[in-house]
């Protein structure tokens, strides 16, 4: 049962989404420079001012396959953005689902579910969302009589290396064969029977993603956290579905900080975003000049890049306030250069 190749313009969704402000935006009477006008169309309403200092918005308007307003919750979102690709990967195919955005615009909240306050609820993030539906999906009789086990990796590329969240931050090391193909050496591959078992994985993970982190600078917003459902049949892999919460993109500054670590986490981040944005274009076309080796990012995820039954997702996710504006411009030019084929 191979699945029909999926053309070009399937093969790539780019959707935004946006968030309510936030108590301390409130309190600072920040304001919302956001409007969704439908379901496609974001528009940022920058406030300029001319030379004789007399104030007016610019206003600016992209269009993405989804537009999410405030009013969307993760439900709205996954059925738009991930829901359709959890087919993918039981057809044999790789899919990916990466969140993109500045530190604090809503990816984990979005991909993790709601790790902020004391009531603390994975199983609304679209990694459990997703894990739910393969489940479902596994009932099914087509794909029942496949006899498929399911498996979850979550790990987090920090500066360029790689560590593994379900087994105590241990530092993995990637290796590429003669046939390109990679691997990342030790990664625990658990055994996940039910939606249940994924939600303590998710659990074990962030909690380790986050130990020890006191400020906004946290180490979670400079590394990429890769939560990964695995289908296998008799050992070997059948369809892998990537879901990533990528690091903050604000890390333009950080390339003129004081701080010599800090400058290069910034230059390791903005490399890796950039080779993200190629090797996204170049899916399924196989480009020769794929630059996967380019960041370890792209490298371990290289063959969710490649190959005719390949699908990938992503959610720009955008702060509303004025504050934000320059980066949440940033964040759409880049989705929407994503976009442009
Ligand atoms: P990021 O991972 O991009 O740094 P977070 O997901 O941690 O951002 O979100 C920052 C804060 O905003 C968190 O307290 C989160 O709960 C809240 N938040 C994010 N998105 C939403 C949303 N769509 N609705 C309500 N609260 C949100
Ligand atoms: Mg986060």
């Amino acid at each position: 049962t191979t699945a029909d190749p999926i053309d070009e313009e399937h093969r790539i969704c780019v959707c935004v989404r946006a968030r309510p402000l936030n108590k301390k935006e409130l309190t600072m009477k920040d304001l919302d420079v956001i409007t969704i006008p439908s379901k496609d169309v974001v528009m940022v309403h920058e406030p300029k001012q001319k030379v004789d200092l007399t104030r007016y918005l610019e206003n600016q308007t992209f269009r993405f396959d989804y537009a999410f307003d405030d009013s969307a919750d993760n439900d709205m979102v996954y059925r738009f953005t991930a829901r359709p690709l959890v087919e993918t990967i039981f057809e044999r195919g790789m899919a990916t689902c990466f969140a993109y955005g500045q530190t604090g615009s809503g990816k984990t909240h979005t991909m993790g579910g709601d790790f902020s306050g004391k009531n603390q609820d994975c199983s609304k993030g679209i990694y459990a969302l997703a894990a739910r539906d393969v489940f479902l999906m596994l009932k099914k009789p087509n794909y029942k009589k496949l006899d498929l086990n399911v498996y979850a990796t979550f790990f987090e590329i920090y500066s360029g290396k790689v560590f593994d969240l379900l087994n105590r931050k241990a530092k993995l090391r990637v290796l590429e064969d003669g046939k390109q193909q990679v691997q990342v050496v030790g990664l625990q591959e658990r055994d996940v029977k039910c939606t249940e078992d994924v939600l303590k994985l998710i659990e074990v993970g962030n909690s380790c993603r986050t130990s020890g982190q006191t400020s906004a600078n946290a180490h979670s917003s400079r590394s990429h956290a890769v939560f990964q459902i695995i289908l296998r049949r008799r050992g070997k892999m059948h369809g892998k579905f990537s879901l990533i919460d990528l690091a903050g993109n604000e890390r333009g500054a950080d390339t003129s900080s004081a701080d010599r670590q800090t400058r290069l986490e910034g230059a390791e981040i903005n490399k890796s975003l950039l080779a993200l944005k190629e090797c996204i274009r170049a899916l399924g076309r196989n480009k020769p000049h794929t630059p996967f080796r380019a960041s370890k990012l792209t490298q371990v995820l290289r063959d969710s890049f490649i190959g005719e039954n390949s699908r990938t997702c992503m959610i720009a996710t955008v702060s509303p306030g004025m504050a934000s504006c320059e980066n949440t411009l940033n964040t759409l030019r880049y989705a929407n250069s994503v976009t442009q084929l």
